[in-house]
């Protein structure tokens, strides 16, 4: 703008404000794929930020109703699920976190089993040497004999001890995104189940455990997927897993999945099948090349069990282009994660699944 010539607008505050409300929408179109010239042109000819937000929730409601997997119902578990508080393993959060996914999971024709074991509790006191946990497995016709994983953990940190402020990291952690995220999209793939026509047999594995973590150098990771994976490997089952895809941190409104390290070495032709799914029906949020090396639960699944199993994660939360992330803080809240990310996801797994042969 030029300053002093007569006519000239002024850009206010006011004005800058509702420009990055609508840049921020147009970001998130764009890397949602979902950007078309009428779409641009009604968010330019919007004035308010009110306007703008009004405009691109309808369409988001709109966008979502046509998806193949429900990211209203993905949204509405994670919430429930927040809601309940901190679930890490032996908590009160985690029973009652069991419960309501126990219930929902049978509704809906699984099959729930629970794999109980005991670790040692980190932070033992007198008394409480040990932490009762328990892996969630849903079986869906269990009769086909070839079988699929998909997983998640369930369990959330036990505190926000990344948090930048240090007087938060002994606060609460709900763990929207982490801990969160993968069992809403496994609830709403759920809904598929009972008339997946195929040779293949899914489970579901909730791990706990994944993070009962106080001091990350201390501290076991992995307890619920280490205990499944040596299980799996001592008493081999008649039913075989032929492949298997980890679920963790994929709900990020900005969602930016890029192949990961661990996945790419052990499990290569399930992350290729998986990405040229995700190309084939335009989701864009994952993206072809490699970012992060991340331990994981897939790590015991491919090295202790052998079941070729890739992580789905987007450890960039909220971006690669900001510096502070919200992993392990109290900033990992429901308002973070985005029901369009999650059915994405969700998305190209049913679409994998259907796939495979
Ligand atoms: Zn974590």
């Amino acid at each position: 703008m030029v300053v002093g010539c007569p006519g000239a607008e002024q850009i206010t505050d006011a004005d800058e404000a509702v420009a990055k409300v609508r840049r921020s929408i147009i970001l998130q179109y764009t890397r949602q794929g979902r950007l078309t010239p009428a779409v641009r042109e009604t968010l330019l000819s919007l004035t308010t930020s009110g306007e703008l937000r009004d405009y691109a929730q309808q369409q988001d409601d709109l966008y979502l109703d046509k998806l193949p997997i429900n990211g209203h119902l993905c949204m509405k578990m994670l919430k429930e699920i927040v809601a309940i508080g901190p679930r890490f393993s032996g908590s009160p959060g985690m029973q009652k976190q069991q419960e309501i996914l126990e219930k929902y999971f049978a509704n809906l024709g699984g099959k729930v089993q629970y794999q109980r074991f005991q670790a040692r509790n980190p932070i033992s006191k007198q008394g409480v040497e040990t932490v009762n946990m328990a892996n969630m497995i849903v079986h869906w016709h269990p009769e086909r004999t070839r079988r699929i994983l998909l997983c998640a953990h369930y369990d959330t940190r036990p505190f926000p001890d990344n948090d930048r402020d240090p007087d938060k990291r002994l606060g609460v952690f709900v763990g929207a995104n982490d801990g969160g995220s993968g069992v809403a999209v496994l609830c709403a793939l759920a809904e598929k189940m009972v008339k997946f026509d195929s040779d293949f047999g899914v489970d579901m594995v909730l791990f706990d455990g994944e993070e009962l973590v106080y001091n990350s150098a201390r501290d076991p990771f992995f307890l619920g997927s280490i205990h499944f994976a040596e299980e799996y490997a001592a008493k081999p089952p008649k039913q075989k897993y032929v492949a298997g895809i980890l679920l963790d941190m994929v709900a990020d409104a900005d969602l930016q999945i890029y192949q990961e390290v661990n996945s790419r070495r052990m499990a290569p032709r399930i992350v290729q099948q998986v990405w040229a799914t995700a190309r084939r029906i335009g989701v864009q949020e994952l993206r072809p090349n490699v970012r992060h090396e991340v331990r994981d639960d897939h790590l015991p699944l491919n090295e202790i069990a052998k079941i070729p199993t890739i992580d789905l994660i987007d450890f960039d939360y909220p971006s690669p282009q900001q510096r502070e992330t919200y992993w392990h803080t109290t900033e990992d809240t429901v308002d973070k994660c985005s029901a369009i990310s999650m059915a994405h996801v969700g998305w190209v797994v049913w679409e994998w699944l259907q796939g495979i042969e």
